[in-house]
């Protein structure tokens, strides 16, 4: 009997080999592919007349084949395809189309979906690479039939290649569900699901991929029907339950309880370099009051880049240390981590404490680290800086009190929740800092463990900055104005997309192929991946080479910045060569650094002036507005300047005309996740947030809400609406998405 958690490969038509490419997709048992969802319908009830069709609609037809030719063209073969309704016709074409040549049968039936062009000849429409699935004939059995034509079909992103497609799908579904009738085990308490007026599984996933005659258009491909919310409640409230018990067993765990005395006073006002403002005020009064509590701290720090988040982090951690106990704090690129350190150190020197500083980052050689290592062990480190290295190599610390992670957005929550799990007699507190604006619906929703604190006000003195978008070919005057601000002591930042030569595959390499938007990108494997579409492109459309940090660092200094003092930093060089040029940067040693996104984050010289971004469009919205936070830091007049080369995409021009527009980093981040969509903007994959199968954060927002509220009051009286039998079935349903979707243990 093939159920639920029943192996793909054992499913009628899916053997060892199929079952390996579903595989590759992710869908391991029959239940993964029957949450592999259809991502859109068409209405073959209620297809459309050729006669009927307006020009700019987005249209399902079902026509007849009428002849089909290969037009040579000097650009490229096209393939035209004309079909036909009785007296009516209209046009397809496919461009680059060589492929579809004898694929289609005069007299075949066709369901055509695509955008309803007017045509040149005086009747009738075009359509321009419609989506197409060939009918099958009259005779062929009924059951295929039945599934293709004269219902609502569901159209599948194919599981691999044309063989995996649609059609298939919808078959191997179809005798699935039918299979399974009556075996669907339910995941949701019944009176919940009856209160919420929620379909049952069985009958949601049987309306989802084969909508019942009469569902509304709209609601289908808006993931709105009864069936899709069911099941997108379903997924989101397992990932609230999940996160609502992480915070009550977290409350239960024994912490530090801190003492935060006139003696912690004193020696944090020791080390105040100025006034905080108000917000920071607020801010650290939050965040003590927290670690004077024995329960662990869970708090997100979020403020926009400038808001000055450092100097919080800083006291909140000689709070901790002052107690005896060390503070780590975590940063997202080495070169951050080396800043934090240089600037820590500066500041602690002024202290009469002695406070012991340590920086433990990847690319120290075998010694240094070994010797860091051993210091943090015995007690011989109070403030530890580092990156990833902190958590990667198993740094054992002798009493870790507080755990300060700087920019989370860049850092996976698995890896925070990993952080989280290190030995320790007490659990240490932990401070998230991000200069994401999260929306607040989601991240209250979404980090459903973390308490929020909020720096709302920009230290005083600040300017705004001017933003200008440039074309390349007024490169002269940008390089006028970088030297003018040198001329009056300032510094610049000019920044490239890539290290050097274009060709090769770059860890900083920052951009995806044209279509695609442009995404922060840390892990090198898919850096690679990106880098290796990035040259399929160029190959296809012979994009003009990018100007990379190395050749323009030569570059400038032989022409246009000749005679300044010029830096060159990015992420291949090692922790002490970034150190060294990171000091002379900050020195003023160095009147213009050119550079690669490494100073993306966190980096801070408060004298520099001029941001200068080659290439701009390439790069994402919350990219551009982190470089450009890293000037009108200080009091002078600060510029950014977005310097654009060649064509530029109309997504890519959104994002350039939003910086120059506002410098509102809440406005930028609503606009972002607008325009990239949840998974890029969280980072999903890289930031290691969990992957849904169904939810959409930015479409269910409204249903994350519900979810929260709900899993909260299952968690708190479980039995009120549950009988014995469905909360274990709910608890077990926890465990198992927990381990398999977000990789957590434990949970329950
Ligand atoms: P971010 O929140 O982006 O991490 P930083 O902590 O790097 O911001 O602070 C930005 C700059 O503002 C730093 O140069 C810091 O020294 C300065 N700064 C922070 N708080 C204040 C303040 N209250 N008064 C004056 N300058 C401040
Ligand atoms: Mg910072």
């Amino acid at each position: 009997m093939v159920l639920l958690d029943t192996p793909v490969q054992f499913v009628k038509g899916i053997g060892p080999q199929i079952a390996a490419m579903l595989g590759e997709k992710g869908i391991a048992t029959v239940e993964d592919l029957l949450y592999h969802l259809p991502f859109r319908y068409e209405d073959r009830l209620h297809p459309r007349a050729l006669s009927e069709l307006t020009p700019g609609e987005m249209a399902s037809v079902i026509a007849e084949v009428r002849g089909t030719v290969l037009l040579r063209t000097r650009s490229m073969p096209i393939f035209e395809m004309t079909v036909g309704q009785g007296t009516s016709s209209m046009k397809c074409m496919w461009f680059h189309g060589t492929y579809l040549e004898g694929k289609f049968k005069t007299g075949q039936m066709v369901a055509l979906y695509g955008k309803v062009e007017p045509s040149r000849s005086a009747r009738g429409f075009k359509m321009i690479q419609p989506q197409f699935e060939i009918l099958p004939e009259g005779e062929a059995e009924d059951e295929t039939r039945m599934l293709e034509v004269g219902r609502i079909t569901p159209v599948y992103e194919s599981l691999g290649g044309s063989r995996l497609a649609s059609r298939w799908i919808r078959r191997i579904i179809y005798h699935l569900l039918r299979h399974l009738e009556g075996h669907v085990p339910e995941t949701l308490p019944a009176a919940l699901l009856s209160r919420l007026e929620m379909p049952n599984r069985e009958e949601a996933l049987r309306c989802v991929h084969f909508p019942p005659p009469g569902t509304p258009m709209s609601h289908l491909q808006a993931s709105a029907t009864p069936a899709h919310r069911r099941l997108i409640f379903e997924e989101l409230f397992y990932l609230e339950c999940g996160l609502e018990l992480k915070r009550r067993k977290l409350q239960q765990r024994a912490g530090f309880a801190f003492e935060a005395n006139e003696k912690v006073r004193e020696a944090i006002r020791q080390i105040l370099p100025f006034h905080p403002t108000t917000a920071q005020k607020r801010v650290l009064a939050e965040i003590v009051a927290d670690m004077r509590k024995p329960a662990p701290m869970r708090r997100l720090l979020q403020g926009d880049v400038g808001s000055g988040k450092t100097i919080v982090a800083l006291q909140a951690m000689i709070v901790a240390i002052e107690n005896g106990c060390q503070a780590a704090l975590m940063a997202p690129t080495e070169i951050l981590a080396t800043q934090h350190y240089l600037a820590a150190r500066k500041l602690l020197e002024k202290s009469s404490r002695g406070y012991r500083v340590v920086l433990l980052t990847g690319s120290l050689d075998d010694d240094k680290k070994k010797l860091a290592r051993r210091r943090i062990f015995h007690g011989e480190a109070d403030l530890v800086i580092g990156t990833h290295a902190l958590i990667e190599e198993k740094v054992e610390f002798a009493n870790i009190g507080i755990v300060v992670v700087d920019e989370q957005h860049r850092f996976g929550v698995l890896q925070r929740f990993r952080l989280m799990k290190k030995p320790n007699a007490a659990e240490p507190d932990v401070l998230v800092m991000t200069a994401t604006p999260i929306p607040r619906t989601l991240s209250l929703s979404l980090y459903g463990d973390l308490d929020l604190s909020v720096l709302d006000e920009l230290p005083p003195g600040r300017t705004p900055i001017i933003t200008k978008q440039v074309s390349d070919e007024r490169a002269e005057d940008v390089w006028k104005v970088v030297r003018e601000q040198v001329r009056r002591g300032h510094q610049a930042y000019v920044v490239y997309p890539v290290i050097e030569g274009s060709k090769d595959d770059q860890p900083e390499l920052d951009f995806a192929p044209p279509e695609a938007e442009p995404e922060t990108e840390i892990d090198p494997k898919r850096a690679k991946k990106t880098a290796k579409a990035a040259k399929k492109s160029a190959s296809l459309f012979e994009k003009p080479s990018l100007k990379s940090a190395t050749e323009m660092y030569e570059n400038l200094q032989a022409t246009h910045l000749k005679g300044l003092r010029l830096g060159l930093l990015h992420g291949r060089l090692d922790a002490e060569e970034k150190e060294i040029i990171m000091r002379r940067f900050q020195r003023a040693d160095i009147d213009v650094l050119i550079s690669t996104t490494v100073i993306e984050v966190g980096v801070d010289v408060p004298n520099a002036s001029v941001m200068v971004i080659e290439h701009a469009e390439r790069f994402g919205l919350a990219q551009l507005h982190q470089l450009r936070g890293r000037v009108g830091r200080g009091a002078a007049k600060s510029y950014c300047i977005l310097m654009t080369g060649g064509k530029i995409s109309p997504a890519a021009e959104e994002r350039l005309a939003a910086m120059v527009r506002t410098q509102d980093g809440f406005e930028l981040a609503e606009l972002d996740l607008q325009l990239r969509g949840p998974g890029e903007f969280f980072g999903t994959r890289q930031a290691g947030l969990p992957d849904f199968r169904i939810a959409n954060l930015l479409r269910d927002r409204a249903l994350l809400e519900l979810a929260k509220q709900e899993s909260a009051r299952f968690v708190e009286s479980p039995s009120a609406e549950a009988t014995a039998d469905e909360r274990k079935r709910v608890w077990a349903r926890l465990r198992d998405a927990w381990q398999r979707r977000y990789g957590l243990v434990e949970a329950g």
